[in-house]
């Protein structure tokens, strides 16, 4: 089979899709469900429906567009990603697996090959969390990991439920028939930026994931004592932010001493209130994330954490309160499909380097009820979720041709 990506066209639909964003170029910003994203799923739809596929929505929005194989009743072959961005973002975050997922397909059209296996590609509803708190919100559905009673009691920021939100959107349909009937896919592979920087430090052309670490995200409320930064003398001061900062340092320490590297624990959010110069912090609210591909060493920070707000409360005289937004288990590939992968790189003359995936993708939770894999293509420094991510036109090349050649392989 003579496979030949049109990498011209591929990367003028990475720049076209760019352009549906709610930030100034380079950057990209398209929250779920918003206008602009809205128009980005149209202008997605039509790309696909261009290519023959059959455009079909869920309830939540997830989008398949199927070529349909010779054998219709045999399970499908999936591949693809997200194209919502956080504010602020890049061009290829989800993008290259959505695009490059069509490409793939275009190609394999091309070059005359009849599929057995339906394939299909997927765009994921809301694998970012900006809008609803919640990351991977297609996916977990699909994968039946959120229930549709759940969803149904997400918010926006504004206060706006997912269900009034979606429905705006023009879906109809009930959540409850979001979930995947089982045996749907034989396969699933998601092509991504690697978003990281060991696929450039080791000079090899593509990742083959075989592990997807787990994510867990916690708020936690420290509720102090406030007052003048003056008045108020020290033995009598409940203040959030001292006991908010000792947490802090838990959190690293344990992350520190999990006996792997593999553990890593952040906390990116520290708002503080009333926040001024001369009064004492009353309030404290932390975001924190803690990944790990080992579920006990990654619920052994949680652990750490839970006691030290035991400790710290009681310590300190003063409320600490804990959410766990999720707590997701890790995700092994289905060594098949790693093996396809691995495979097709090999046909295609292209080194790889076996990896875990140490952001989560929706592949984490397709992965519960499917084969599933992923592959991964250099971006430059690693960066990703910034206006600066790129990934060079040869590298998405090399990942699409390598999707295609999978896709063959697992559709044949
Ligand atoms: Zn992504």
């Amino acid at each position: 089979m003579n496979l030949r990506i049109d990498l011209e066209r591929l990367i003028s639909e990475i720049e076209a899709l760019a352009a549906f964003s709610d930030a100034e170029p380079p950057a990209v910003t398209r929250i779920v469900f918003t206008p602009t994203d809205l128009e980005a799923r149209a202008w997605m739809k039509a790309r696909c429906e261009d290519a023959g596929l059959a455009v079909r929505q869920d309830a939540i929005g997830n989008t398949f567009a199927r070529w349909v194989g010779s054998d219709r009743a045999a399970p499908v072959v999936g591949t693809g990603s997200h194209i919502d961005a956080i504010p602020n973002a890049g061009k290829y975050d989800g993008v290259v697996g959505v695009l490059g997922g069509l490409e793939a397909i275009r190609a394999l059209q091309r070059a005359g090959f009849r599929p057995r296996h339906s394939i299909e590609l997927l765009i994921f509803t809301s694998e970012e969390p900006t809008r609803f708190g919640i990351g991977c919100l297609g996916s977990r559905m699909l994968a039946g990991m959120l229930s549709a009673e759940a969803a149904q009691k997400l918010q926006d920021n504004q206060g706006a439920s997912l269900n009034d939100v979606r429905r705006q959107a023009g879906l109809a349909g009930e959540l409850e028939q979001v979930k995947l009937p089982s045996g749907y896919y034989k396969a699933f592979v998601e092509l991504h930026i690697e978003q990281g920087p060991l696929l450039e430090r080791e000079q090899k052309a593509l990742g083959v994931v075989e592990r997807i670490a787990a994510p867990a995200s916690l708020r936690v409320l420290v509720e102090g004592s406030g007052g003048h930064a003056g008045g108020v003398l020290m033995p009598d001061r409940r203040d959030a932010l001292c006991a908010a900062a000792e947490l802090i340092l838990v959190i690293e320490q344990a992350a520190r001493t999990s006996g792997a590297t593999d553990t890593v624990a952040t906390v990116g959010i520290c708002d503080v209130f009333p926040g001024a110069v001369n009064s004492i912090p009353a309030q404290v609210r932390l975001s924190v994330d803690v990944r790990d591909t080992s579920l006990q060493r990654r619920d052994g920070v949680m652990r750490a954490l839970a006691e030290a707000c035991r400790e710290t409360s009681a310590r300190r005289q003063l409320a600490i309160h804990t959410e766990v937004l999720n707590a997701d288990a890790p995700a092994d590939c289905e060594p098949a499909v790693v093996a396809a992968l691995a495979r097709a790189c090999h046909t295609q003359g292209f080194s790889f380097l076996p990896m875990t995936s140490r952001a989560y993708h929706d592949t984490l939770f397709i992965a519960r009820v499917a084969q599933a894999a992923m592959l991964f293509i250099p971006c430059r420094n690693g960066y990703s979720h910034r206006p600066d991510e790129y990934a060079s036109p040869e590298d998405i090349g090399r990942g699409t041709l390598v999707l295609a050649e999978t896709l063959a392989t697992l559709a044949a």
